[in-house]
């Protein structure tokens, strides 16, 4: 059997290694290593892919992040809403810009933000909210978008886990996770489900003056070359990266339908298990499955996740610590207690080992290992 690995990017490059080679191959011999044609390429191959008008490419998920929230003229103690289950990125842009960012709780079948939660935590001050497409399912837009019209409000999408995803709405039309809000912001992080090798991220809208300014943006706030009007950053996809993932971008769909055959497997092995609750696949989204993350009941998960290690199957905590307990983040506005669904998935969930080359042999073995430390 193949060594198992939570994300196996060695295997999925093996299949694509020519188009892979060539393609940095060519940025090499072009030397056009910054914002070349690779990039361009790239950046128009994603618009169309996400049927969304203007991808701007930058450095990571991160900046993504911070470049969009810049780019709303927002000021210190304006509040940003979010989750208090997520990856620290999302709140760490929020507190850099000396913004006051507002969490709330999750729905305990998605992991994904609650829109009764938010619409709780509005204020006057309140400016915008960033819904975490969590493990690789879109939250629920059709509501956050009710809610950010009525009040107001911007909505930026942090879509580092679930790019590719289709949101459903009620009318029955369909639109790509990250382009329903105001902005959408994704990772190309290696093991995200479209990764480069190395680091990389863009922004997504469909308005033309949030893209005119978050160009400027992440070109050190400059408008006409040497002349800075805003105080920017610098924030670039590096064109080897651009070409490795102009590659890639082909193959997302086929990525993604992978990782549902393997969840699938997961699902059907754990099904009905009083110990286990496998992800809920709410109806609105078609889920990607950047992680695959069950929820433990009534048994002891360090134990459970100490036998998969002995029998080298490795399995992860997204995330053991909320947000609000995050030492860098503790804030007399809240203490232990206040967000108790986080609280509880922190406490309870682990992520199986999701990526896009799982065969048989390796997810039977998967599955008989955790049973057998279930009915011991
Ligand atoms: C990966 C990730 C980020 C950050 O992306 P980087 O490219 O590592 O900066 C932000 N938010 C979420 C939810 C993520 O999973």
């Amino acid at each position: 059997m193949k060594k198992l690995q939570m994300v196996d990017l060695r295997s999925q490059y093996l299949h694509i290694k020519p188009e892979i080679d060539r393609g940095i191959q060519e940025v090499i011999d072009s030397c056009a290593f910054i914002n070349g044609p690779a990039v361009n390429g790239f950046q128009k191959d994603l618009e169309q892919y996400l049927g969304v008008k203007h991808v701007i490419p930058c450095a990571n998920g991160t900046d993504a992040l911070q470049v969009a929230m810049m780019a709303l003229n927002l000021v210190p103690g304006d509040e940003v809403i979010t989750t208090s289950f997520t990856f620290i990125a999302t709140a760490e842009v929020i507190a850099l810009l000396k913004l006051t960012p507002v969490l709330v709780d999750v729905d305990p079948g998605t992991f994904n933000i609650d829109p009764k939660a938010i619409e709780r935590a509005i204020t006057p001050k309140t400016k915008a909210i960033v819904p975490v497409h969590l493990f690789g399912q879109t939250a629920p837009m059709e509501e956050i978008m009710e809610i950010a019209a009525k009040h107001n409000l911007f909505v930026i999408e942090d879509n580092c886990q679930a790019i590719g995803s289709d949101y459903y709405f009620n009318d029955g039309t369909a639109k790509k996770a990250g382009t329903i809000g105001h902005i959408g912001c994704t990772s190309f992080f290696p093991s995200k489900n479209l990764g480069c090798y190395g680091d990389g991220g863009a922004i997504f809208t469909n308005d033309d003056d949030l893209a005119k300014q978050m160009r400027v943006v992440v070109n050190h706030g400059m408008t006409v070359r040497y002349y800075h009007d805003y105080i920017g950053v610098n924030s670039r996809l590096d064109s080897i990266q651009a070409a490795i993932l102009k590659v890639k971008l082909a193959h997302l769909d086929e990525y993604a339908a992978s990782r549902r055959a393997a969840a699938d497997f997961y699902d059907e092995a754990f099904k009905n298990h009083p110990h286990l609750k496998t992800p809920v696949r709410y109806g609105k989204s078609n889920h990607v499955f950047h992680q695959y993350t069950l929820v433990t009941e009534g048994i002891d998960r360090k134990a459970l996740i100490e036998f998969l290690g002995t029998k080298e199957i490795p399995a992860m905590i997204y995330y053991p610590v909320p947000l609000h307990m995050q030492k860098a983040y503790l804030d007399p506005r809240y203490k232990p207690g206040d967000f108790p669904v986080t609280e509880h998935l922190s406490e309870t969930v682990f992520s199986l080992p999701m990526h896009t080359e799982l065969d048989h042999e390796q997810l039977t073995y998967i599955t008989q290992s955790v049973l057998e430390f279930l009915n011991q």
